[in-house]
């Protein structure tokens, strides 16, 4: 297909998906879903693909809510679990199997045949792209997922701190150690921009990202600032890319789906 000249003619490892692409982070809390969930929205509403979104996150299932989504998903007659539907693109989650308060205390081989029932018992249908939520840091979970799903790409999500980054860098090695092309890395959480005066703040330091991607050789695809916004929108279910099309905020974030 058009993106990744060196992996699409292999094509993903699930029939009818053409690409699969990993949303990944060294470590959790740095926005990793919410840029998995606001790219997914803008690769179906802005870039016109067929988009699946697959919460692999199991230990925290964050998908659900962000796409306004909630029950079990329907089961077709093979078998096979129906993907659920918003905002035009088609999600899976261990959130929509699983009692929303039931701790989820598995050991690794139980994630692992969850993890396959969430991938290849889905009855996907044809897409372009599905954007995998990854699970935050660089364990088995993340390793298997990359190597048997034949992933395309994956794209490093990152606050801009050093403590952060330097999971970040390890996320990046991770890949880079299966033969996973790295998309590229983003800056989330870059600045807080005062709604009163405007005047940007970098809490969490400036420039460290794209030092990062200059230093292991990565695109910086961009930097998303901390916003309010962001965050309710989220918490609502409704991504900022589509309650606020016209913001810098969403144009950030489809600036990011237009170059992967
Ligand atoms: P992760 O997947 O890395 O654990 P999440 O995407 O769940 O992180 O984000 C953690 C929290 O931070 C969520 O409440 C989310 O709404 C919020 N958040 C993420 N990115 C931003 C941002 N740029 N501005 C404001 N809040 C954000």
């Amino acid at each position: 297909s058009r993106r990744f000249s060196a992996h699409a003619a292999k094509g993903s490892s699930i029939d009818g998906i053409k690409d699969i692409i990993a949303v990944a982070s060294g470590k959790g809390g740095v926005g990793k879903s919410t840029t998995a969930v606001n790219l997914a929205v803008a690769l179906a509403n802005a870039c016109h693909l067929k988009v699946g979104l697959l919460d692999a996150d199991i230990y925290g299932p964050s998908i659900p809510t962000m796409m306004n989504l909630q029950g079990k998903p329907e089961v077709s007659a093979d078998r096979m679990m129906i993907p659920v539907e918003n905002h035009g693109v088609r999600c899976m989650s261990i959130g929509f199997l699983v009692d929303k308060d039931a701790p989820i205390v598995w050991r690794g081989p139980m994630v692992m045949s969850a993890l396959e029932k969430l991938t290849r018992g889905v009855a996907w249908g044809d897409l372009d792209i599905l954007v995998v939520d990854m699970p935050p840091g660089t364990g088995d979970a993340q390793l298997s997922i990359s190597q048997r799903l034949q992933l395309s790409g994956a794209l490093i999500v990152s606050t801009p701190q050093d403590i952060a980054l330097i999971d970040a860098r390890r996320g990046a090695n991770m890949f880079r150690k299966v033969e996973v092309p790295i998309l590229g890395l983003i800056e989330n959480m870059s600045c807080f921009k005062c709604p009163h005066c405007g005047e940007k703040s970098y809490i969490f330091g400036n420039g460290g990202a794209q030092r990062t991607a200059d230093e292991l050789d990565m695109k910086f695809l961009g930097e998303i600032p901390l916003e309010q916004d962001i965050r309710s929108s989220s918490d609502e279910g409704h991504p900022i890319v589509l309650a606020a099309p016209n913001s810098s905020v969403a144009k950030a974030y489809t600036d990011v789906a237009e170059k992967v």
